[in-house]
């Protein structure tokens, strides 16, 4: 079959069959679901075929599935927005979908047919538009997510996959202000490897990261800084957010060479403070260097970005049991104005030079 006849298919719940709707005011992160899904299948003789949106409901999956074995697995975060006017937004949505295809490039599994699918996540996110938030900064968080379905214990790749796509409502990540956070520096683990899976947005990286993150927040930090795997020495990430720094009035942050996950936050950050005619490097960073610039004085921020929390602020940085300040703990300039800028383009109450913009309805 070809993709490009790929019929979606809708089966609506009835008014009186849909779910109550969660308090906006306590959503948290991804605790709820709206009351429907996309869900489409691919075989390596039919390409991908059944695309349809039906009621949110449990899957029934062979337990010897590939992806419960092996991991096939990778996934995307993007959110849709409503605007003061009422109409709802998406943000760079084949951002994602093309980033989605180099994951399942990098993990032998299908690659989507993006038209049809922005086709699906609009139709999706229209069904159930009613679950988008109207509180400041909330939104509807929107996860596609391909697995490896077929039931067979040898490795290769699985010759059938599900892809589906969960929509649910998520409150404003800094509901009172920003408040940035203390993290750590990982110096033991490791998050990925040069020619490994790092670039791609794949479970079992995940998966791998959880160890550090956990005792990190046992030693009272929110999140691990990552250093490469070789020398334990460069930047790599902060948590699942890429990394940023404000020296002598420069933003920097490190270059995707295959070890970092290609943020389209990360990418649109850029763009920005181009625009605004900063100082932009992509490069490697060391630790040393940023301790270096902490203690002289020419540290001026530290943020990360990420489709959850856009901007967030770095407050201070423990590396081996030493902690150094930064900013004062307080948020700095330049983040707080890539959190603005973004989230009111994002919101529809900014102009949107880039036309990253995608409306829905
Ligand atoms: C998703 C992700 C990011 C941020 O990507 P965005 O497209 O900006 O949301 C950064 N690092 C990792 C490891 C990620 O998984």
């Amino acid at each position: 079959m070809l993709t490009t006849d790929l019929e979606i298919t809708v089966h609506k719940l009835a008014p009186e069959q849909l779910k109550e709707k969660p308090d906006q005011q306590s959503l948290g992160f991804g605790q709820y679901f709206t009351d429907h899904m996309f869900v489409m299948h691919w075989s390596r003789e039919r390409g991908w075929y059944d695309a349809k949106i039906h009621p949110y409901q449990d899957f029934a999956i062979d337990p010897a599935a590939m992806v419960f074995h092996y991991g096939q697995a990778i996934f995307e975060g993007m959110k849709a927005y409503r605007s003061k006017g009422g109409e709802t937004l998406l943000f760079r949505p084949e951002s994602n979908l093309e980033r989605m295809n180099k994951s399942a490039v990098r993990m032998c599994m299908p690659r989507l047919p993006v038209d049809r699918m922005l086709q699906a996540i609009k139709a999706l996110v229209y069904l159930d538009r009613e679950w988008i938030p109207t509180a400041p900064g909330a939104t509807l968080y929107l996860r596609p997510t391909m697995i490896a379905t077929e039931p067979a214990l040898g490795l290769r790749p699985s010759q059938e996959y599900i892809f589906f796509i969960l929509a649910s409502p998520v409150g404003a990540y800094y509901a009172e202000g920003f408040n940035p956070v203390k993290i750590y520096v990982e110096d033991t683990y490791v998050r990925a490897v040069p020619g490994g899976v790092g670039e791609a947005k794949t479970a079992g990286n995940y998966a791998a990261s959880v160890k550090a993150l956990t005792e990190a927040q046992q030693k009272g930090f929110s999140q691990v800084l990552w250093l490469d795997a070789l020398e334990h020495k460069y930047i790599e990430e902060v948590g699942t957010s890429n990394a940023f720094f404000v020296i002598n009035g420069e933003l920097t942050t490190p270059p995707l060479g295959g070890t970092i996950l290609p943020g389209i936050t990360r990418d649109s950050v850029l763009q920005l403070a181009r625009d605004w005619g900063l100082q932009v490097n992509e490069r490697m960073l060391s630790i040393d260097e940023v301790i270096a610039a902490a203690e002289d004085g020419s540290l001026q921020e530290v943020f990360s970005s990420g489709t959850a929390a856009v901007i967030s602020p770095l407050g201070e940085l423990n590396y081996k049991g030493k902690s150094v300040l930064v900013n004062g703990g307080s948020t700095g300039p330049i983040a707080q104005r890539l959190f603005d800028e973004l989230q009111a383009i994002q919101f529809g109450e900014q102009e949107d030079p880039h036309n990253w913009m995608v409306r829905v309805a």
